[in-house]
């Protein structure tokens, strides 16, 4: 008995196509060909940052279990073949990488996947990795996905996540998706925890809005959750097929906890505590920043226009509240938030002239000569205002970004048992 691992990535392109779609027809004409793959294939996010992602930075892998080495070649040749035949091998940031490995998930593989989560990895370590653990690798052009092919083998997955993704039949790819919208929500309704990140308000957010094969992918807890509600779900076009991913999605595997803020580095996702510096500020197009400060140095924080409400909470936040951030940095530095626990909220004043003996409230007699009252023409030397604390129009808590705007890897707090 042989059993072999295979990892796939890098295959589609903004225009087209996708690797679990790929890996799905491959499964299905393996199995159609006698070959037994064991259970569930795999989805695995990779680093949200990495700088040749088409669109989630998924890549897959799937288990096969044969009888001679004479299956194991003619496998490899049907996938091999597959894979060139279906690949956007036209487009220039298309690398596809396959890896075939027989042997056990070690410590070197498991280390290699995080470290493509959670930073960034080159072409030629992710060769090395191979050669040394005895992989057998093919990249077609540069091979890039070999990195992602080998992390979908060696990703541990201590907190595993499911997803059904269905697909179109090729003849639908640029039309308009036609899912009944209300089907969407009956099925929420009855399988919402065990399937989650449905709907988003009004909008599918199981419906993906590019035009990849993919009609729709439902998440949830367990196989039979997410097939129970694909079952709910009411379409009015052919599918082509479906298949249910074991993934790493929303399990937070991105995150790295740390101690200071110094410690953080661009590309990399964290989970960082510290105080509110300063009063969040918008710019232009609908972006919320503030920074957040510890002993060791500080981080501006973002939520994006597209996080929407949860940008009117980052708004009521306020230098001195302690608050722990979940999220990663970009390209230009700053912390993209995911979510953030509030933990303490510091208290907030609002600053007014004092009141004359008659009762009126004194207005400034010119910068330095203190306060004279408009009714009855009383003056005072202070300059002081009184401060009267106000009741902060927040709570303590945890705060996530909504469906719509959720990372792959991203913990929903429905998972984290946090009522919402
Ligand atoms: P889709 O999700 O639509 O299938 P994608 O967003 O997964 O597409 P790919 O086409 O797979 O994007 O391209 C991502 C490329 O980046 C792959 O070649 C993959 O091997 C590589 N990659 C993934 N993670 C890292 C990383 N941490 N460092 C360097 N390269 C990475």
């Amino acid at each position: 008995m042989y059993e072999i691992y295979v990892g796939i990535d890098d295959t589609d392109s903004p225009e087209g196509m996708c690797t679990t779609y790929i890996t799905c027809v491959i499964i299905d004409e393996l199995k159609y060909c006698g070959f037994k793959v064991e259970g569930h294939p795999r989805l695995i996010r990779l680093n949200p940052f990495a700088r040749f992602k088409t669109r989630g930075n998924g890549a897959t892998s799937f288990k096969m279990v044969l009888d001679s080495i004479n299956q194991i070649e003619k496998a490899k040749k049907i996938i091999l073949k597959k894979v060139e035949e279906l690949s956007c091998l036209e487009n220039e940031n298309t690398n596809p990488g396959v890896v075939f490995y027989q042997g056990a998930v070690n410590q070197k593989l498991e280390s290699f996947a995080l470290k493509a989560i959670r930073s960034i990895i080159t072409i030629k370590e992710a060769k090395s990795l191979a050669e040394e653990i005895g992989a057998d690798f093919y990249c077609f052009k540069k091979g890039r996905g070999i990195i992602g092919a080998l992390s979908a083998i060696g990703c541990p997955l201590n907190d595993i996540t499911y997803e059904l993704l269905s697909y179109r039949q090729s003849k639908n790819y640029c039309s308009k998706r036609r899912i009944n919208p209300q089907s969407v929500k009956v099925m929420d309704q009855k399988t919402y925890p065990q399937t989650f990140d449905n709907l988003d308000g009004g909008y599918m957010a199981i419906e993906p809005h590019t035009p990849c094969p993919i009609l729709y992918g439902i998440r949830g807890e367990s196989p039979e959750a997410v097939l129970e509600a694909h079952n709910l779900v009411e379409i009015d076009e052919p599918l082509d097929r479906y298949c249910i991913f074991k993934t790493n999605q929303h399990t937070d595997i991105h995150l790295q906890k740390i101690k200071k803020i110094s410690e953080m580095e661009k590309f990399g996702c964290y989970i960082a505590s510290g105080e509110v510096e300063d009063m969040p500020w918008n710019i232009e197009g609908g972006h919320v920043f503030f920074k957040l400060k510890d002993d060791s140095g500080s981080i501006q924080c973002a939520a994006y226009e597209p996080t929407k409400d949860f940008r009117k909470l980052i708004k009521k936040l306020r230098p001195g509240d302690h608050i722990t951030a979940y999220g990663g940095i970009g390209s230009q530095g700053t912390l993209n938030l995911e979510k953030i626990q509030i933990k303490s909220l510091a208290p907030e004043y609002i600053e007014k002239n004092p009141l004359c003996d008659c009762g009126k409230r004194m207005k400034s007699a010119g910068c330095g000569k203190g306060y004279k009252c408009p009714r009855c023409g009383k003056k005072i030397r202070s300059e002081l205002k009184l401060r009267n604390e106000i009741a902060r129009d927040l709570k303590t808590g945890f705060y996530e970004v909504p469906p719509s705007a959720r990372r792959h890897l991203s913990k929903p707090l429905i998972r984290m048992n946090i009522k919402i």
